[in-house]
This record gives C-alpha cells, sequence and structure tokens, in this order.
C-alpha cells in the first residue's frame, strides 16, 4: 500500500478542509471498503480524512422525522427503537447488511458511499470504464451479479449499499457539505446512473464534499415492507431485494414507493410496480401483481437471466410483508 498522510478533523467544516490538497484526498469512514481497495491498488490516495468522529447520532426533527448522522454505525441504526418504529424498512436493511463485524465497524456514510463491488473493477488488471479504462469487460465476459435495470452502459454495476434503498422509499433528503456550504440533495438524486462524462462516480458528491447526515421526512400513514435475496444468508450481499412504503387509505392502496435493490447502477424506482399498486388492496394478488409489473421492463444481461425471478419474488415478498401477510 502506498504511503498515505492521516488527518483526524475535530468537526466537519474541518473534514472538508482537509479534502483540498494538490493530491488524492479520500474520506475514511469504519475504512472496511476504502482500505480494501487501497490493499488492493483499486485507490492509492495522498491523504486520508477519517470522519468517524463527526456526527454519530440519530435526532428528531422539528416535522417529526429523523436526521441520522453519516458516523453512525450500522449496528447502531439496526438497534435503535425510534428508527425501528418510524421506519423499519431501515433497520431490516441494516441487520442484513455483511456480518456482525461489519456492521459494528461501517458506517451509513461510508454504507451510502461504497464503491462497486463488480470483480472487474475489484482487480487491478481490469482497467475498465469505470477506472478510467475504454471497456466494459462484464458485457461480454461474467456477468450474473450485474445489472437487469438500466442496462444502456457505459458501466452495468448494480449498485452496492443495502440502505441506499430504503432511504429512497422513505423520501429521504441527504445533507452534504463541501468548500461552497452546505446542501441537501433528494436521496433519490443523489445517486446517479453511468454516463460517459460520470463513469467514474456514482452519485453527485464532489471530490471535496461530504455526506453529513440523512434526514428522513415523518414517515405518515404508511405500511412498509423489506425483503431481501442472497445466495446464503451469512455474509453476502444480496442478489436482488427492495423496499415498498404504501401510502394507505384504509385497506386500499393511494399510492406507492416500489424501490429494488441489487439490480440496477442505482436504487430502481419500479413506476410500473407503484402503477400497478395505485388504488388496489392491499392482499397477496396484488403483490404478485406488482412484483409481475416489477420486471416487465428489465433487460438481463447475458447471464443474469435469473434475476428477474428474484427480483419479481422480493417486490412480492416485500409488498406482503407490508400487508402482515406470511411469505414462506
Ligand atoms: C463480506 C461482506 C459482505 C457485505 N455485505 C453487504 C450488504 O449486504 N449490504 C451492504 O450494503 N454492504 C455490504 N457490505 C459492505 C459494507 O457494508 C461496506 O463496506 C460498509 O458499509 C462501508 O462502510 P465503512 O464506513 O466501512 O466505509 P468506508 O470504507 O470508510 O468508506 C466507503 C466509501 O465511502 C466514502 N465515504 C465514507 N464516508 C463518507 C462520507 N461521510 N461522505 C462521503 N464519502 C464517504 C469513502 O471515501 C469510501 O470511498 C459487505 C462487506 C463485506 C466485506
Ligand atoms: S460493470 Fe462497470 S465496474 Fe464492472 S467492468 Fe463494467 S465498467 Fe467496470
Amino acid at each position: 500500500m502506498k504511503a498515505f498522510a492521516y488527518v483526524n478533523p475535530a468537526n466537519e467544516k474541518e473534514a472538508v478542509a482537509a479534502l483540498k490538497t494538490d493530491g488524492i484526498a479520500m474520506v475514511l469512514g469504519g475504512g472496511q471498503d476504502l482500505l480494501a481497495r487501497m490493499k488492493d491498488y483499486i485507490d492509492s490516495p495522498d491523504r486520508i480524512v477519517n470522519v468517524k468522529g463527526l456526527d454519530a447520532t440519530v435526532t428528531a426533527t422539528p416535522d417529526g422525522g429523523l436526521k441520522i448522522g453519516s458516523a453512525v454505525t450500522i449496528v447502531d441504526l439496526a438497534e435503535h427503537a425510534q428508527v425501528a418504529a418510524m421506519y423499519p424498512a431501515i433497520s431490516a436493511a441494516a441487520i442484513e447488511v455483511g456480518t456482525p463485524q461489519i456492521r459494528n465497524q461501517g458506517t451509513v456514510g461510508g454504507n451510502v458511499n461504497q464503491r462497486p463491488r463488480c470483480w472487474y473493477f475489484r482487480n487491478e488488471e481490469f482497467v475498465c470504464y469505470k477506472k478510467g479504462g475504454s471497456r466494459c469487460f462484464a458485457v461480454n465476459g461474467e456477468n450474473q451479479y450485474h445489472a437487469i435495470f438500466g442496462n444502456d452502459g457505459p458501466s452495468h454495476i448494480v449498485h452496492p449499499s443495502s440502505l441506499a434503498v430504503p432511504f429512497v422509499a422513505y423520501g429521504a433528503r441527504f445533507r452534504v457539505l463541501g468548500p461552497n456550504g452546505e446542501r441537501e440533495v433528494a436521496a433519490a438524486d443523489y445517486f446517479t446512473m453511468p454516463t460517459l462524462q460520470n463513469v467514474l462516480k456514482e452519485n453527485v458528491l464532489d471530490d471535496e464534499e461530504i455526506l453529513t447526515h440523512v434526514i428522513l421526512p415523518a414517515p405518515g400513514n404508511v405500511k412498509h415492507g423489506h425483503y431481501e435475496v442472497r445466495y446464503k444468508q451469512s455474509h453476502d450481499w444480496p442478489l436482488a431485494f427492495s423496499t415498498v412504503v404504501l401510502a394507505m387509505n384504509g385497506n386500499t392502496i393511494r399510492s406507492a414507493r416500489v424501490v429494488l435493490g441489487a439490480v440496477a447502477p442505482l436504487p430502481w424506482r419500479s413506476r410500473p410496480a407503484e402503477e400497478a399498486l395505485a388504488g388496489k388492496p392491499l392482499n397477496e394478488a396484488t403483490a404478485a401483481l406488482a412484483g409481475e409489473a416489477a420486471v416487465s421492463e428489465a433487460k438481463p444481461m447475458s447471464g443474469n437471466v435469473y434475476k428477474m425471478q428474484i427480483a419479481k419474488t422480493a417486490v412480492k415478498r416485500a409488498i406482503m410483508r407490508a400487508a402482515g401477510l406470511k411469505t414462506v
């Protein structure tokens, strides 16, 4: 690993100031992704700015929502009583991340901003688009864990964050701090689809900006469900998963947010599934219809057609969980 300078800022302003350098500066949360990338020679920063000392609290907002500091660990998020009561899909997603060790060390900021798990990206020998190259090795290669939506390229990753999906489903806003001050971005607008111009990044953060908080609006009268499918139950990223947030009128679904994870370069909001749910009774038949609708516009790659069935089932079962129905 290349030698680097280590900065331990006292507050968020110092953290932002420390990112300004002639070399490459990178932000360190729990370090599980960044340090692994450095050990694999995917990234070689000159300076590391530790943000674990920033806000690690969950506080109530005046409008009845919650504000989550980016240094909150995944385990603290998973075990937070108010988060569980108000946003159970966030707790459900947090508790399924990796292993207890990963959840103890990983932070909300690091989880949301972690880089793709594509095996070509993680191997220094493969200089693909995301590393400044001019091809995607997954197109004609091993693409069984890659995207089934948003496959126009140039990259075909799936976004690796489990927390990002319920954050989008609950309509969260992300507070970002940079040299020009702070701004708030809707979680749904924070993550970006790859284009030739922005393929080196997965979100709207500039190099000298940090994510400081996730701000959740009051949930209102909603039902929530979250369902993940993995190869095996221990320490794997999901093959596909879904969070649904349903605004209810009695037992009728007034409107729905259906977001899928591990299927696209960003948390994938399924408008067809949302349309299939609006105005319908909340029951198993409606859940099955929405599952079908969710994959109606999928464009799988050569090796991942199987993910369509999994994505369909994840949506159906997330809705059944929201309805309080048994899923197996
Ligand atoms: C075996 C295994 C299984 C896993 N399974 C899952 C899973 O199921 N779901 C899932 O979501 N994850 C999973 N992970 C990934 C793990 O959850 C992430 O690596 C971890 O959450 C990253 O958090 P961190 O704080 O350690 O990040 P770091 O490594 O510190 O940071 C990750 C990236 O985010 C940037 N960053 C960190 N904080 C900020 C900030 N505040 N503002 C801007 N940028 C920031 C860093 O510069 C870095 O590029 C798994 C990991 C392993 C090893
Ligand atoms: S999917 Fe993206 S990260 Fe993977 S090889 Fe293709 S361009 Fe690189």
